[in-house]
């Protein structure tokens, strides 16, 4: 078969699977061993032809797909994908760019720039902030990190970047006990440890505790620090106080990062933005786009207040040049950990071309509306108590106690209308509900209330 010919049919089955997506059951249908033996053809000798590659791939892996992409998939904290974004990754991958610099590929290198100047418009970031495509939340915090392992470091006259962490002077992270896991991932890559970590208690909805944070500030010695900020709180989706954990910051010095992994949007939506106010004060933030903005995976953007220690501390050609400094365009790699990399600007271009400034809004705000109309409708069953302030786009249900709720929690996962998945929180099990999705509407949420309701009188 032609590539043309094979290129055609595969996107053929690409829109037919979206259009589909929907229909069946949410969550996984096969077992691994299923799986194992549909993959598992032996390696051949000869190789196979592309169009029967293709086919078999298909047969094997579509039994094994979990409908995530689609409108009724509510767990963990999964975006699903515009179409022009879809497209437009698709795209990318038929143009193969490695988006190194502007030498590889000048187009990779500009739709970065406009599409990086676009985002920090939208989130309301400093203009002048520099950023960096990455491949999600954990390598958005790597990078913010590092550059803040940077300045911190270099304002005590410690040349990390040459000298590494040995003989160093200790670098103490502020950061929240509800802080997200992948934060300290984070700082075990960079050398600092998880252990570097001084916990400041979070309040009753999750957010950081700033009086806590002021005083942890203030009893602290002076010395390289960090304070490590959230914006959308996994469980309950609550902001901190970042303009004070910002202000509290800079009066001692401390470089402020924020892990808005999906919470930063809330910037982005009229009735959410205030959550995020104090946003701009900060000196790096994370964020995704795989998930509130409907990219396809993967997808994460970084930002820095300093482009100086955000360059020096990923690029690999000079230290002391932004962007590759004297070139007529931004080099991408400049400001990530990969050389090699996907041209991941392109499909962030699309959803932000296609959605406008205003279909980010409303995404947002339909997402927060949705997730509102959950609570309101689950909160209204009988023996359901909704466990948050649905302030953003998480819900959290309790169907009475740890062993009922897990139980009600798997008797949807089998059911398949929905895919909610489970959380510890405050020592209670709960059911999570997250709903960030571009093709999520009303009459998906009602039926997935009502699967639920359905649920809970066959298990009574
Ligand atoms: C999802 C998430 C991350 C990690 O992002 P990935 O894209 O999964 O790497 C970090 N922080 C928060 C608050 C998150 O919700």
């Amino acid at each position: 078969m032609k590539l043309q010919e094979l290129v055609s049919q595969t996107a053929e089955r690409i829109a037919t699977y979206r259009d589909k997506v929907g229909d069946g059951p949410v969550g996984p249908t096969v077992d691994p061993d299923s799986l194992r033996a549909a993959f598992a053809l032996g390696l051949s000798e000869q190789g196979t032809s592309s169009t029967q590659v293709i086919e078999r791939l298909v047969a094997a892996a579509e039994p094994g797909l979990v409908a995530t992409a689609g409108p009724r998939y509510f767990g963990f904290v999964v975006g699903g994908a515009t179409p022009a974004a879809m497209c437009a990754d698709l795209l990318t991958t038929g143009w193969d760019q490695p988006a190194f610099n502007a030498v590889t590929s000048p187009a990779a290198a500009v739709a970065e720039e406009v599409a990086g100047g676009w985002l920090k418009e939208i989130l309301g970031l400093p203009g002048s902030a520099s950023f960096g495509f990455v491949t999600g939340g954990q390598a958005a915090n790597t990078v913010g990190l590092a550059a803040a392992r940077n300045h911190v470091l270099a304002r005590v006259g410690w040349d990390v970047e040459s000298r590494g962490l040995p003989g160093a002077p200790a670098v103490r992270v502020l950061a929240s006990a509800e802080r997200h896991a992948t934060i300290d991932r984070s700082l075990r890559l960079l050398g600092l440890g998880a252990g570097a970590v001084q916990e400041v208690p979070a309040g009753p909805d999750g957010a950081i505790d700033a009086a806590m944070l002021v005083r942890a500030l203030d009893a602290a010695p002076a010395g390289p620090t960090i304070v490590c900020v959230q914006a959308g709180n996994v469980n309950t989706g609550a902001c901190d106080d970042l303009a004070l954990a910002c202000q509290a910051a800079h009066e001692h010095g401390a470089w402020v990062h924020v892990d808005g992994a999906f919470g930063l949007w809330a910037a982005a939506g009229p009735s959410t933005r205030h959550l995020t106010a104090g946003i701009e004060q900060a000196d790096s933030w994370a964020t995704d786009g795989h998930k509130w903005l409907n990219v396809p995976y993967d997808s994460g953007y970084v930002f820095c207040a300093h482009p100086g220690a955000h360059a020096a501390s990923m690029s690999f050609t000079a230290a002391y040049l932004v962007g590759h400094g004297s070139g007529p365009v931004r080099a991408p790699s400049d400001f990530v950990p990969e050389s090699s990399r996907r041209a991941r600007g392109f499909a962030t271009w699309a959803a932000l071309a296609e959605l406008g400034r205003g279909g980010v809004a409303q995404l947002v705000e339909r997402c927060c509306k949705l997730a509102r109309r959950f609570a309101q409708g689950l909160g209204a069953l009988d023996g359901v108590t909704i466990a948050n302030q649905v302030v953003l786009n998480q819900v959290l249900v309790s169907f009475g106690d740890d062993e009922r709720t897990d139980g009600v929690i798997a008797a949807i996962q089998r059911d398949g209308t929905c895919w909610m998945g489970g959380t510890t929180w405050r020592g209670r099990r709960l059911m999570r509900v997250s709903v960030s999705n571009c093709t999520t509407t009303e009459a998906d949420v009602d039926m997935s209330i009502a699967a639920i309701e359905r649920i809970l009188a066959t298990l009574a």
